[in-house]
């Protein structure tokens, strides 16, 4: 099935319990905290299914349609289709919306190239490949919540309170499913998408089985709240002011479990620590999610650049030899990642079961270089800004009274750009590096795949020590150390 945007709006009208403080949101389509994400995803679905893009965005296997990320590649060709489906989907968000509907279908299409990880004790194998179905033949929008709350790192607290720590856990079983309680971090996407996945993608102490709990869920179920963080889009008079605040506010949300059944057919790891986090690291599910993480990130770059170099012209400085260089740096930047993307298809694996995969040490190194250089190009473009946005009026309704509007006019236009169309860049420009929108993005850009230290160990532990070691041994094998009087016959 390939879902239709007004399809999509309809699914989350499920009697779902969002709260912003203490007011409580059941129908995120109709809340304006959400409304607009919603349309936003509700359009994204729908050029999904478009038939003029149909070859583009999706597949046919045993005679159904699917959306192109629940693809199980067998060739290269399969992993470029993917990828260019990544990209037109990240160009429609110019890479803004970090969880779009192929982020978790990715992950779970990952999973299910190789059940036989799942066949330690405690993983289910044909739950999770029902769960691949079911979420590809209903073309589902998942989000994730696979980290620890920061509190759970202190359970004795908790214990001295007489009180659960935080971290989700199975606190009972019945013969329908188990029991949860606790909190999982931080699903982003999921006030506005139809299931999460719950799960580790920390290493958990042999002494933690009971948080091991991994499961596929709608976010519906009794007793699930889902705690958002301050929505962002709620008092945007002008989408204007805020163009990308006003469309990309995916929300972040907090799940609370309180005495939630989960049925036994959603869950996929029970009791089995390393098993829940070997799931996503040890399948292709990791890579694949995290591939269209990479293109998703390389349509941001190539945005940041567009305003980047139209901010300069904006401000007269853009022939300045400096402010070209400083743009040909953020350039080779821009083209350098995007390399490092298409490095992921050319020098693809194959991998179990005759599947292939995108080369998973160089996935990782863009991870990493994207982490790491986020912030520095934003404050390039920052600096490249000057303070353009600030003496912009703090709103568009300037235009509404005929006297500001000419002064408005008079004043603020230059020999290039008039008033208006200034101003229309600078908004832009400070929503993409600046506003509370553009901070929130520069957290994401930081954290959405783990810590830092976590992104480097992954690095770490896929690298090829034993070749570069060899090869640094075989040059040292090359020569003798130079014989001393004592050694010398
Ligand atoms: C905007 C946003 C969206 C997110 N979306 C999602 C999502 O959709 N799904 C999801 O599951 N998670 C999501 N996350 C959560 C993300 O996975 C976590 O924030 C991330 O794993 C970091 O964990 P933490 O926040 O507990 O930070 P911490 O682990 O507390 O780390 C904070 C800092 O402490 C230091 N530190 C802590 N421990 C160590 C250590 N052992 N060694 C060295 N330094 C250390 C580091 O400086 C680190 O940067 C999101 C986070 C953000 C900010």
């Amino acid at each position: 099935m390939i879902r239709t945007g007004e399809q999509y709006l309809d699914s989350l009208r499920d009697g779902r319990r969002i709260y912003i403080g203490d007011e409580l949101v059941t129908d995120p389509t109709d809340h304006p905290a959400f409304r607009n994400a919603t349309q936003t995803f509700a359009a994204l679905y729908d050029m999904k299914a478009d038939p003029a893009l149909r070859h583009l965005m999706t597949f046919e296997e045993d005679g159904e349609r699917y959306s192109m990320y629940y693809l199980r590649p067998r060739s290269k060709e399969d992993l470029e289709k993917r990828t260019n489906a990544h990209r037109l989907l990240a160009e429609f968000s110019y890479g803004l919306l970090g969880r779009s509907l192929d982020a978790l279908g990715s992950q779970i299409t990952g999973m299910s190239m190789k059940p036989e990880v799942f066949e330690a004790e405690g993983g289910f194998p044909d739950h999770m490949l029902a769960l691949y179905q079911h979420m590809r033949a209903n073309d589902l929008y998942a989000a994730y919540a696979i980290v620890p709350p920061q509190g759970a790192r202190n359970p004795e607290f908790y214990q001295s309170r007489g009180i659960p720590a935080p971290a989700l856990r199975v606190t009972g079983e019945t013969e329908h499913g188990v029991i949860l309680n606790g909190m999982k971090m931080l699903a982003t996407g999921a006030a506005i998408a139809n299931e999460s996945i719950v799960g580790n993608i920390l290493p958990l102490a042999p002494d933690q089985a009971a948080e091991s709990i991994t499961c596929i869920i709608p976010l519906n179920l009794d007793g699930l709240s889902l705690w958002a963080r301050p929505p962002l889009a709620t008092d945007i008079a002008f989408e204007f002011d805020k163009p990308l605040t006003w469309r990309f506010d995916e929300s972040d949300c907090m799940l609370v479990f309180k005495d939630v059944e989960v049925p036994w057919e959603r869950v996929i790891v029970h009791n089995n620590a390393p098993l829940s986090r070997d799931i996503f690291v040890k399948t292709s599910a990791h890579v694949l999610s995290n591939h269209q993480s990479n293109v998703r990130f390389a349509a941001k770059l190539r945005f940041l650049l567009g305003v980047a170099s139209l901010v300069t012209e904006a401000t007269g400085a853009r022939d300045i030899p400096a402010v070209r260089e400083t743009l040909g740096r953020l350039a080779a930047m821009e083209a350098g990642f995007a390399a490092m993307v298409d490095g992921q298809l050319q020098a693809y694996e194959t991998i179990d079961h005759g599947y292939t995969l995108y080369n998973r040490r160089y996935m990782y190194a863009a991870l990493n270089w994207a982490m790491e250089n986020h912030s520095p190009i934003i404050d390039i473009i920052r600096e490249l800004m000057g303070g353009g946005t600030f003496q912009m009026p703090a709103s568009i309704s300037v235009l509404r009274d005929p006297a500001l509007r000419e002064v408005f006019d008079d004043y603020w236009s230059t020999s290039r750009h008039g008033a208006v169309e200034r101003m229309k860049l600078f908004k832009l420009a400070w929503d993409l590096i600046g506003s509370e929108h553009a901070s929130r993005a520069t957290s994401y850009e930081k954290f959405f795949v783990g810590p830092a230290f976590s992104v480097r160990n992954y690095n770490f532990i896929n690298a090829p020590w034993d070749d570069v070691h060899g090869i640094v041994g075989k040059l040292m094998d090359s020569y003798d150390v130079p014989q001393t009087p004592e050694t010398a016959d």
